[in-house]
């Protein structure tokens, strides 16, 4: 049989996931994997969840879809409640869709059309940080700062502006106080709003815990409570990205909830499907709801798979286990865990310049050297070889370079499953 997939790679065929077992994923000779990154920071229950699996097949006996231009359902409803009962202050509103980026997407249409509906049409542009990564769609590609990603199709994207991350490791001075650093990397985005003329920013995007372009990079104290504070003064909508560092992945249900923040608008994916189901959603203030009911009354959005039933009944499974099992302290403790042992294993480690992290979102970043921080040569492709050489072990992991402002550097991002045992 000739083989008409079209997958990620033209290069190599890959193994044949045929099974999940807990933390392990089985390919069809039968190897088990250690899933120790989720994949991409989604298998949050690991692959043999029973609670999601009844949930499914319960949902499927009832209605799989209706589409949502003439329906809603119990479980998008069910999910709504759930999600605005334990988010942030102000968050009153569910917009559900099938994944990150149509998350981000929709953040941007729905920032641009909320002025509209409150009268500052000349709102528009959009602020964002150079290490990060938002999704591929083109809205979202334009928005994240990723250079590998987005040079083959920077003709097409919107322009945008990138200010420098929060990242202590290569960005904090010597002798800088934390605070100060949190300061300094916050004020940056008010100068960029002077620079573009306030009237004319929109919204700042930022992932608080910085995912696969820097290996688990969080914000450090007082940084983002900075940048709210500079949104509020301007009149721009803070909207942070939580597709990956949400749901749990940080040991709060929300990362922001750790610094105190609450944002205009959070996307989140991932693990609120936990990989059962394809699934995001696009969480909303109150303000933003009420100005386009009070106003037009219609998004002007919308996808075919939005709200899906099926995704929906997964995502209230998926947080019933995390609620009911009392997961998210024990990715606190399993995160500290995993930290100490990285620590201890690899702390010493010549070619290991930071260990990071919050929960079980833990980073490694590798250096050619520790004194001064110089990332590898990229013609190494350490990252693919890691990548590799650790599958072939039966290891998941999520080796990435990332784009050090123009140097690219390797880090290794780790993201089990919250169930992950201690021997595992
Ligand atoms: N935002 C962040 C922070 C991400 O990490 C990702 C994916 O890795 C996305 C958005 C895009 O999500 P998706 O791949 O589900 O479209």
């Amino acid at each position: 049989m000739p083989n008409h997939i079209f997958g990620r790679s033209t290069k190599g065929a890959l193994p044949t996931a045929v099974a999940g077992d807990g933390c392990y994923l089985i390919d069809a000779s039968g190897k088990r994997y250690l899933d120790g990154s989720g994949g991409a920071a989604v298998s949050c229950l690991g692959h043999s969840n029973a609670a999601v699996r009844a949930a499914l097949h319960a949902q499927l006996d009832q209605v799989a879809f209706a589409h949502t231009g003439f329906f809603t359902s119990e479980p998008a409803e069910q999910l709504a409640d759930t999600l605005v009962a334990a988010a942030p202050e102000g968050i009153e509103r569910v917009y559900l869709v099938s994944g990150g980026s149509e998350a981000v997407e929709a953040s941007l249409k729905l920032a641009r059309q909320y002025f509209l509906e409150i009268g500052q049409p000349q709102r528009h542009r959009v602020i964002a940080r150079r290490q990060s990564y938002h999704g591929n769609t083109l809205g979202a590609l334009a928005t994240g700062g990723n250079e590998w990603r987005r040079a083959q199709f920077a003709p097409m994207l919107v322009e945008t502006s990138h200010i420098s991350p929060c990242y202590e490791y290569r960005e904090r001075a010597e002798g800088e106080s934390l605070e100060a650093y949190g300061l300094r990397a916050a004020d940056e985005l008010e100068a960029e709003i002077q620079r573009l003329g306030p009237e004319s920013v929109m919204a700042f995007v930022a992932e608080p815990v910085v995912g696969a372009t820097a290996g688990a990079v969080p914000a450090v104290p007082g940084y983002l409570k900075r940048i709210r504070e500079i949104c509020d003064r301007h009149g721009v909508l803070l909207i942070l990205d939580e597709v990956m560092c949400g749901m749990g992945r940080t040991g709060y249900l929300f990362a922001c909830q750790e610094d105190g923040v609450s944002p205009d608008m959070i996307t989140i994916a991932k693990g609120l499907g936990a990989g059962y189901q394809p699934i995001g959603a696009l969480l909303v203030q109150g303000k933003i709801y009420d100005a386009i009911a009070a106003g037009s009354g219609f998004f002007q959005h919308g996808h075919t798979y939005m709200g899906h039933a099926m995704a929906a009944a997964a995502a209230n499974a998926v947080l019933g286990e995390i609620q009911s099992r009392d997961l998210l302290m024990r990715v606190r403790a399993q995160g500290e865990k995993l930290d100490a042992a990285l620590r201890a294993e690899l702390g010493q480690n010549p070619h290991v310049g930071d260990i990071r992290g919050r929960g079980l979102f833990r980073g490694v970043e590798l250096v050619e050297s520790r004194e001064t921080k110089a990332p590898f040569d990229p013609a190494r492709k350490l990252n693919a070889r890691i990548k590799a050489e650790a599958f072939a072990a039966g290891l998941i992991c999520y080796p990435m370079g990332g784009t050090i402002d123009g140097q690219r550097g390797d880090h290794v991002l780790l993201a089990p499953p919250f169930i992950i045992e201690d021997a595992q």
